[in-house]
């Protein structure tokens, strides 16, 4: 059921991805209805990113008054560096991702971008500057590029093209009879999960945001569509302040610190090489990982 209740970087409250990840914009629009819980404060002022420097301050979550999520989460991510948070299923990882797109507002602490505490700007500000790659993105019945050019509002199609390009598409789109006017979804081309992942790089690219949260898919691409999406993905990092949300550790290794979350507390912290030597929860994971890839590797020979 988790999978059906992930927030998506689509019109900002929309948490439910149907499961064939294409909805009509009628039913899209039921869904923004959902009233939120967060509200602008007053005269707010807009977010202005100089840098792109994001700190967690002892951040306190949770879903419901009675049960915390996330237990007091300190990280400094300065301008441009990648973050990878790990850790075991319901750890709290997501939540760290919503949070920092002010889905919720936090019961303690407070989270800032260049100083400035994201509950304190306009929602649509903090949203402009925030870029998320969901774990399932969610087509609209319409053309592709429709689909890329939601990033932004007013994105040109020379925009569009370059956004294609960068996430590794254009080519495929092309390959379309109908090119960029391919109608995708229910009634048109059934994309794989692969293409969808690229269709959201794209959004992104499109949208150009200084920071980036990568949630990446927890459902098995194949390991040469994997890594092919994972050296875009390293790309468009690239002078962005980035959270990885790492559901498979191999994807993490480069990461200037990887946060190892387990119910909702800070474990250990480090680089790869770090916490490989502590011999802790994330070597322990790691060392599950690798034999794992080590058995497909034999089962598939
Ligand atoms: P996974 O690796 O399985 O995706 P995660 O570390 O990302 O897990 P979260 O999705 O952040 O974990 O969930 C942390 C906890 O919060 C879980 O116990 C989950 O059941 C709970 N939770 C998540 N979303 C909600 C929600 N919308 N309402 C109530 N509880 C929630």
């Amino acid at each position: 059921l988790s999978q059906l209740f992930r927030p998506l970087d689509l019109l900002g409250m929309v948490y439910r991805t149907i499961r064939q990840g294409v909805i009509d914009m009628a039913a899209m629009f039921d869904l923004i209805d959902t009233p939120s819980e967060v509200i602008d404060a007053p005269g707010a002022p807009a977010l202005t990113v100089t840098q792109g420097h994001v700190r967690f301050e002892d951040v306190r979550f949770g879903y419901d008054d009675d049960r915390a999520i996330l237990k007091g989460i300190t990280i400094d991510i300065p301008a441009g560096h990648t973050v990878a948070v790990v850790g075991p299923s319901g750890a709290g990882k997501s939540t760290l991702a919503r949070l920092m797109y002010r889905f919720y507002d936090l019961t303690g602490g407070r989270i800032t971008i260049d100083g400035q505490d994201i509950a304190r700007v306009t929602q649509a500000s903090l949203r402009a500057a925030v870029g998320i790659v969901p774990q399932d993105t969610v087509l609209f019945n319409d053309t592709i590029g429709y689909n890329i050019a939601y990033g932004r509002e007013g994105a040109t199609e020379a925009e569009i093209v370059a956004a294609a390009r960068g996430a590794a598409i254009a080519d495929f789109i092309e390959r379309q009879p109908d090119g960029y006017e391919t109608r995708v979804g229910e009634r048109g081309l059934k994309l794989s999960g692969g293409e969808k992942q690229r269709v959201a790089i794209a959004r992104t690219l499109v949208k150009n945001p200084p920071i980036l949260i990568l949630d990446e898919a927890t459902s098995a691409l194949d390991s040469r569509t994997e890594a092919e999406i994972q050296a875009t993905l390293e790309r468009i990092e690239q002078g962005r302040t980035t959270i990885v949300i790492a559901h498979r550790l191999s994807t993490v290794v480069a990461a200037d610190e990887i946060i190892v979350l387990d119910a909702g507390r800070i474990v250990e912290r480090g680089t790869h090489a770090d916490l490989l030597r502590q011999a802790g929860l994330y070597a322990e994971m790691w060392n599950r990982q690798a034999q794992e890839r080590a058995e497909q590797t034999l089962a598939a020979e």
